[in-house]
């Protein structure tokens, strides 16, 4: 995704020798003078203020501490403003951490625990008596926010389950396969044969206007969203993230944000020509002698699917039996008033039919 530089901010870090809040330009402390530690951090300010440019001129990457005294220097310093001491191999601070979003909203201002003055929130120190001001406890809002955890399924719950599913699925098989043998006569049969009529009906779809089928009698296009890209392209606004801070390591931190476009292309309904059932022809009875029902096909009309349903219900005492034979053949055995030995499952279903002697 690319980054956006926005500008930079002077950071701010506290001394860890006197507490005192300093800008991040300031190598030494302002109320102490120590040095600024390697292992003292940046941080951003209550309300940072965006400029353009970096601020400092010569701005020369993360600065340096000396490996003698370790005073903080400038990344292209030769020798320790405060000692001397050689700065070649000296290590440099870390930079390119986030530090957090930037927000340019208006913080509230902080009352002086020593005076009680108001004070602006980018105030290091009261303006009416010089007493240092805590830090603002804004900068909370996080950059990216960490994965939730996916909850866990307890281990002997998901044992349990599994266990219930299986006794469940062996009792339905059970019922299903284990089977009596009942005489019984036949009492009924009926049978049904259908053609479905099929005809060119335009049919409503909708599609990207490039993904169009030739034939397509387009009704009607809209901008949809699309994809992301990460360039500027036609029909394309840009969504940018939330602005944040990166260490520079020498003070300033870089407010930058992550931009992509979306693009949006022209979405549009149609209608095509398909075949579709449009009617369809029955012929019913209830003897054994089935029969496919008359096809007059129009101009524009076409035979569709064919299906056949056959139904045989049988009398045992009081209880009745349906019973549906896969074909015509097998449909014409089953004379009204023969007897047959069922075999039916605990569910009341005829798994088979053999004629009794
Ligand atoms: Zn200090
Ligand atoms: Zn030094
Ligand atoms: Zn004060």
């Amino acid at each position: 995704m690319p980054q956006e530089e926005l500008g930079y901010v002077e950071l701010e870090w506290t001394c860890q020798n006197c507490g005192t809040r300093n800008p991040g330009s300031r190598k030494n402390c302002a109320s102490c003078g120590a040095a600024m530690h390697a292992q003292t951090q940046f941080e951003l300010p209550a309300q940072p203020e965006l400029v353009k440019d970096h601020p400092a001129a010569d701005a020369a990457g993360p600065d340096v501490a000396c490996p003698y005294c370790g005073t903080r220097n400038a990344g292209n310093a030769t020798v320790c403003k405060q000692c001397g001491g050689d700065l070649k191999g000296a290590q440099a601070r870390m930079a390119g951490g986030i530090l957090g979003a930037f927000d340019a909203a208006p913080q509230a201002a902080i009352q002086c625990a020593a005076c009680g003055t108001q004070n602006p929130a980018t105030a290091l120190k009261c303006s009416s008596c010089g007493a240092r001001l805590p830090r603002p406890k804004t900068q909370t809002a996080a950059v990216t926010p960490a994965a939730a955890p996916a909850p866990s399924i307890p281990r002997a719950w998901l044992i349990g389950g599994i266990a219930v599913a299986l006794v469940l699925c062996i009792g339905v098989m059970l019922l299903v396969f284990r089977t009596s043998d009942t005489r019984a006569t036949v009492n009924d049969v009926n049978w049904q044969r259908t053609i479905a009529i099929m005809a060119l009906m335009p049919v409503r779809d909708a599609t990207w206007q490039d993904q169009l089928p030739t034939d397509a009698n387009v009704l009607g296009c809209e901008l949809k969203d699309r994809r992301y890209s990460d360039v500027a392209e036609p029909n394309s606004k840009k969504i940018c993230g939330t602005p944040y801070v990166i260490d520079q390591g020498d003070g300033f931190g870089k407010t930058v944000q992550d931009c992509q476009y979306l693009v949006q292309a022209p979405y549009c309904t149609f209608t095509r020509l398909q075949w579709t059932v449009t009617d369809t022809v029955a012929a019913r009875g209830a003897d054994l002698n089935p029969y496919w029902p008359a096809l007059t096909l129009q101009d524009q009309q076409r035979e569709g699917n064919r299906a056949e349903d056959f139904r045989v219900e049988f009398v045992s005492g009081n209880q009745r039996y349906t019973y549906n034979p896969a074909t015509a053949q097998e449909f014409a055995k089953y004379q009204i008033g023969s007897q047959w030995i069922l075999k039916v499952n605990a569910l009341g279903s005829v798994v088979e039919a053999t004629r009794a002697e």
